[in-house]
């Protein structure tokens, strides 16, 4: 079995798997007849390198640019979340001009990588991924038509995608084992998912909830590495990408202060009471009101 998802665009195509030193016939420039089609009809998948390049280069902290420039979506049936560039009511993204991408040196994966298509492939009884690539070959798409060979390979290297590749393989390899294993068999818990985006997508957040008295309780961290994750957001990310894999898969590297597992099962029972006496206060109530209705 081989197990495998693709950022960032959809098709009904059955893709061609290519490799990296495959050839593709393709070049887009400001010259062509469909110069902006694609951003016209803009469906871009971000991933959190994307949303941390998009942030830094409008000035804006991350819940400012997910309001303003993304829109939610499940990435799964299981609801994972997962969010997409925001386009206007006839599907342009909000980034396009006459005279191109407005973002063009930090635009997203997905538009760097157009028209190949990614897909990270597992195959049975190997732990690691590898990356297939394929060709998406779409009606309006004209720079299939000119005349320029070139391997996978180099197209990527002309995109500037080693970086963005770097960033996103430890977040692909989450999404992979989010979905095929790990303690949260099954729907994942509403807790789950929230840490999920918040490690993702929301590095400013995130930030925040590791500056935390509850967060500096609970694990036992270097000095200096409170001082980086104030002002470095891809350290930030990379942090997010280990804790992840701790919460949820229980992979333990990040290391916990002594009886900070102790404590925090101290808090949750302290939790699961007071809920319990806040339901009975509640019941109680209730049946009061019953009977004062009933006489
Ligand atoms: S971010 Fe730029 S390249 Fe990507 S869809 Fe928008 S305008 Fe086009
Ligand atoms: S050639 Fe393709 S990628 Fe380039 S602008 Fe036209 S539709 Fe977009």
């Amino acid at each position: 079995m081989t197990d495998k998802f693709d950022i960032p665009f959809k098709s009904d195509l059955v893709p061609e798997i290519l490799k990296n030193a495959d050839e593709i016939q393709f070049r887009c420039h400001k010259g062509v007849s469909c110069f902006n089609a694609c951003c016209k009809q803009a469906d871009v998948t971000l991933t959190p390198y994307d949303i941390v390049r998009l942030k830094q280069r409008l000035g804006l902290t991350s819940g400012e640019l997910l309001k303003q420039h993304t829109v939610p979506f499940q990435m799964d049936a299981h609801g994972v979340p997962g969010v997409k560039l925001k386009t206007d009511e006839s599907g342009a993204c909000l980034f396009v001009r006459d005279e191109g991408c407005s973002v063009y040196g930090d635009r997203p994966t997905a538009c760097r990588y157009y028209p190949v298509g990614l897909m990270a492939m597992r195959p049975k009884d190997s732990p690691t991924d590898k990356a297939g690539y394929f060709l998406i070959q779409e009606e309006h798409c004209k720079g299939h038509q000119e005349d320029r060979r070139l391997s996978v390979g180099d197209y990527r290297k002309e995109q500037e995608l080693e970086i963005y590749d770097e960033m996103n393989r430890e977040w692909l390899q989450i999404n992979l084992k989010k979905r095929s294993s790990g303690p949260t068999i099954g729907k994942p818990s509403e807790l789950s998912l929230q840490l999920f985006f918040m490690c993702s997508f929301d590095v400013d957040r995130f930030r925040r909830f590791v500056l935390s008295d509850s967060f500096q309780g609970t694990y036992a961290m270097e000095e200096s590495f409170y001082p980086q994750i104030e002002t470095d957001d891809v350290a930030l990310l990379k942090f997010g990408y280990r804790f992840m894999k701790q919460v949820l898969f229980g992979e333990k590297t990040i290391r916990e202060r002594d009886g900070a597992l102790e404590k925090r099962q101290e808090e949750r029972k302290e939790h699961i009471e007071m809920r319990r006496r806040h339901e009975m206060e509640r019941h109680e109530k209730d049946q009061e009101a019953l009977l004062r209705d009933s006489t």
